[in-house]
């Protein structure tokens, strides 16, 4: 029996089970898995930042110090400490965030599900960039939403197609920095515009924002959330600051929103692991993360500068790509006859492996376009992996 094949089980599955899709990157993972392949396919952040021993000294003394309450049930909008310790990270002079208005969730993956569950019916209109996050269009999708692609150029959504198309829309999926696939940041004067338009048409806007701290730089523009706290969901997550094998996330929500989130919380999984919640917060406390986080950016910043330098030594000029300030991803069109697809699989055959674009298109899919990422190849393997696939794009010139 084919196991994809949902005709093939038989049970009476819901109309939802049959439309499900697999998510393509999640797929092509197990084939990019060889040892042999130098993959820019992966979105995992680099193993080499994981702070083993810090967790593991954490995790010690919670266990030591608070064993039965780290072990029991928790409540299920997470562990107060680490919600206050987030409200105020988030808050600026100008602007405080309460702890009520966080919402702690097992990855940010589960916030997307969590706010498509309380946002969405059947056939919304749900806006999102183009291209955008695949991991979103497969929540979203999940409540069968009419996903509308709001047109977006060189540095992201375009306000005036929101403006144009966004009336009675249920949300729109705005990522604002370093955003996956592209690597573009969403510039200030587009993010004001954005918030009164939706603000205009009470469409709120989530910001799903895991790559923010991880600017070369430093410098972060203003969030959103701060421009407007009541029309504004901002996500966030420890998986790319911290590591994502202990999937934790926030949503940060008008506090009306975080008891719906609440009440979607419980039925999904009651509470995120009080556990992990007490060993990041005992992590993090004391300020980690002020020398963690710069120990990140240089490291991506050096694979990116890698990365870009073989590009330009070694891609033909007639391919475009983007040159991020921050995160992991970098993306490139390639000329209107090449299949990504298709070059991937030739690509896969001389052992270098990237993402092709196409996924991260709810709809008028381009075929010429891919995602690379930096981070986690050693960078002289960076070389090799750029040289191997602007030759056989050379080729098909
Ligand atoms: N949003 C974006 C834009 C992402 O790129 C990712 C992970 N790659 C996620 C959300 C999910 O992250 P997590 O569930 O690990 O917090």
């Amino acid at each position: 029996m084919k196991i994809e094949d949902p005709h093939a089980l038989h049970l009476p599955l819901s109309e939802r089970a049959k439309n499900m899709k697999s998510s393509a990157i999640r797929d092509l993972l197990k084939v990019t898995a060889r040892p042999e392949i130098i993959s820019f396919a992966g979105g995992l952040p680099s193993p080499d930042t994981f702070p083993i021993a810090r967790l593991k000294d954490a995790f010690d003394r919670v266990l030591s110090a608070q064993g039965k309450v780290a072990l029991q049930y928790g409540p299920t909008d997470g562990y107060a400490p680490l919600r206050e310790w987030i409200a105020d990270r988030m808050s600026t002079d100008g602007v405080r965030i309460g702890p009520e208005q966080v919402t702690i969730v097992s990855g940010s993956q589960q916030g997307l599900d969590l706010l498509s569950k309380v946002l969405i019916d059947k056939g919304s209109k749900v806006l999102v960039e183009t291209p955008t996050y695949l991991g979103a269009l497969q929540a979203f999708s999940m409540y069968e939403p009419d996903l509308q692609s709001v047109e977006s150029d060189d540095i992201g959504l375009v306000p005036e197609t929101v403006a144009r198309i966004g009336q009675g829309a249920r949300l729109l999926y705005a990522p604002p920095n370093f955003q996956n696939p592209t690597g573009r940041t969403l510039p200030l004067s587009r993010r004001r515009e954005l918030v009164a338009i939706c603000a205009r048409m009470n469409v709120p806007i989530i910001e799903d924002d895991p790559y923010g701290e991880l600017s070369y730089g430093g410098e972060r523009l203003q969030k959103m959330l701060t421009m407007n706290s009541a029309g504004v969901v901002h996500m966030g997550s420890f998986s790319k600051i911290l590591t994502p094998g202990i999937r934790l996330g926030y949503v940060i929500a008008p506090p009306a929103l975080s008891r719906m989130l609440e009440k979607a919380k419980q039925a999904t999984d009651l509470h995120t692991s009080q556990l992990t919640q007490m060993v990041v917060y005992e992590a993090l406390k004391d300020g980690f993360l002020d020398q963690h986080i710069p120990v990140i950016r240089r490291l991506y910043a050096e694979q990116c500068e890698t990365m870009l330098a073989a590009m330009q030594d070694f891609f033909p000029p007639a391919l475009k790509w983007t040159r991020p300030d921050g995160g992991m991803f970098i993306w490139v069109t390639l000329p209107r006859h090449i299949d990504s697809q298709q070059l991937f699989e030739e690509s896969v055959a001389q052992d270098v492996a990237f993402v092709p674009g196409t996924p991260f298109y709810p709809a008028n899919l381009a075929t010429n376009t891919l995602r690379l990422s930096f981070v986690t190849v050693p960078r002289p393997r960076i070389r090799e992996g750029i040289e191997r696939l602007g030759k056989l794009i050379a080729s098909k010139l």
